[in-house]
């Protein structure tokens, strides 16, 4: 995911009861979302804590670090996913295994800002974007209601909201 150069080098510190929307992109196995790359797994009905694969660039904590590219990565918009968001959609239709789905994700706590999107410290998945017919199969329902996750429908950008720096 290229989520393009920071804005700033202090990271923003987002309240988890007002977080950052960003679109971003899963491996499903097994029914569950993992990152690309069989990256981290993301547990059902909790947030995910970012940590540093590299954590021996800097201390085990904070992460995501400055001088690092460590943390849960979301685009600004669905829109930029671009690539992704092709090799999803025909993943799922295809019934790769692995398949790739994308969907929205909530951002808080530590969050550096890139042009593109951000890398954040807490993340949790809200909806899986509609790319294909989820009434079709079984196993996305089962992945929807094990994350307890709506089908959005892509496209539906929030307007960017006014972020400041801690
Ligand atoms: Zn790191």
């Amino acid at each position: 995911m290229n989520i393009g150069r920071p804005v700033r080098q202090e990271p923003l510190l987002v309240p988890d009861h007002e977080p950052i929307s960003g679109s971003r992109m899963w491996q499903v196995e097994d029914g569950r979302l993992f990152g690309p790359a069989r990256g981290a797994g993301w547990p059902p009905g909790g947030p995910l804590w970012a940590w540093c694969p590299r954590a021996s660039l800097h201390d085990e904590r904070p992460v995501p670090h400055a001088r690092c590219t460590c943390g849960i990565y979301a685009m600004r918009s669905a829109g930029s996913l671009g690539r992704p968001a092709a090799i999803a959609a025909r993943s799922w239709a295809a019934r790769w295994n692995p398949a790739f789905v994308l969907g929205e994700v909530h951002l808080w706590g530590r969050v550096f800002e890139h042009d593109l999107g951000w890398r954040a410290e807490w993340a949790r998945p809200v909806g899986l974007y509609r790319t294909w017919d989820p009434s079709l199969d079984v196993s996305m329902q089962e992945l929807l209601e094990r994350y307890g996750l709506d089908v959005r429908v892509r496209g539906e950008d929030e307007p960017p909201r006014q972020l400041v720096p801690a």
